[in-house]
């Protein structure tokens, strides 16, 4: 591959969308595939740009710690992982310069086919896409961090990762995943609650019975008394106002 090209392609790498960013770093726990400790910081080629098939697309990316991207260079994960491993038996030859110790080594081909897995689930990718795609990719690693913390925040709200939610009805456009935007109102948020066991049970039952969603319902039973409360607010506010008039 010409040098150029080759440049041209690296180049692609920084200018992966903020969701595929999200999408890849939040993947394994948001831990570095290889090392399966430290945090992910980069979206690393499991085969190497380099390579005929290490094309700069999400199919390729994995999270990777900076460390092991450094270390891994521009080998396959493969010939990495073996290196590693030679290293660990014959560690006077020289293999690698440095190397994970031997059960992270083991386990790299099994978690990135796992993580690979993750990443190419579908309905998760689309999720990504739709809540992140019309996001501006910031030009500043510091500030993806930063995203990638938010969005990772935003995801332990949700009792079980959103895209495995079924859709309230499909759409081509928007997210209809029924724990996360699919009974959004206009204006309206999704808030978390608790509930002693038997109650939620039961609640179930009369959100069945009436035919709506339990968020749906909750909201209806809870609007009269935010509406109370609003109005005996309102109403301390005018005897303050005589009292100081
Ligand atoms: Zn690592
Ligand atoms: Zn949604």
């Amino acid at each position: 591959m010409a040098v150029a090209e080759q440049e041209a392609l690296s180049r692609d790498r920084g200018s992966q969308p903020l969701w595929v960013w999200l999408m890849v770093l939040t993947a394994h726990a948001g831990r570095c595939v290889y090392c399966d400790e430290k945090p992910s910081e980069t979206l690393e080629h499991e085969a190497p740009l380099a390579s005929e098939a290490g094309r700069d697309i999400w199919w390729n990316l994995v999270p990777a710690c900076d460390r092991c991207n450094g270390w891994k260079s521009k080998k396959s994960a493969t010939r990495w992982a073996a290196d590693m491993k030679l290293h660990h038996d014959h560690p006077k030859v020289g293999f690698v310069r440095n190397a994970l110790p031997l059960h992270a080594v083991e386990g790299i081909k099994n978690r990135i086919a796992q993580v690979q897995r993750e990443i190419q689930d579908a309905a998760r990718r689309t999720w990504f896409e739709r809540h992140y795609g019309h996001m501006s990719t910031p030009r500043l690693r510091r500030e993806k961090h930063e995203e990638v913390a938010r969005c990772t925040r935003a995801l332990t709200r949700f009792p079980y990762p959103p895209w495995e939610s079924p859709e309230a009805r499909h759409s081509e456009k928007h997210c209809m995943r029924i724990l996360c935007c699919g009974y959004h109102q206009k204006g309206s948020r999704v808030e978390f609650f608790t509930l002693p066991q038997a109650d939620h049970e039961d609640l179930e039952r009369m959100a069945y019975a009436k035919g709506l969603w339990i968020g749906d319902l909750l909201g209806a039973l809870l609007k009269p008394a935010i509406e109370e409360w609003r109005q005996s607010q309102a109403a301390g506010d005018d005897e303050d106002s005589l009292r100081s008039a």
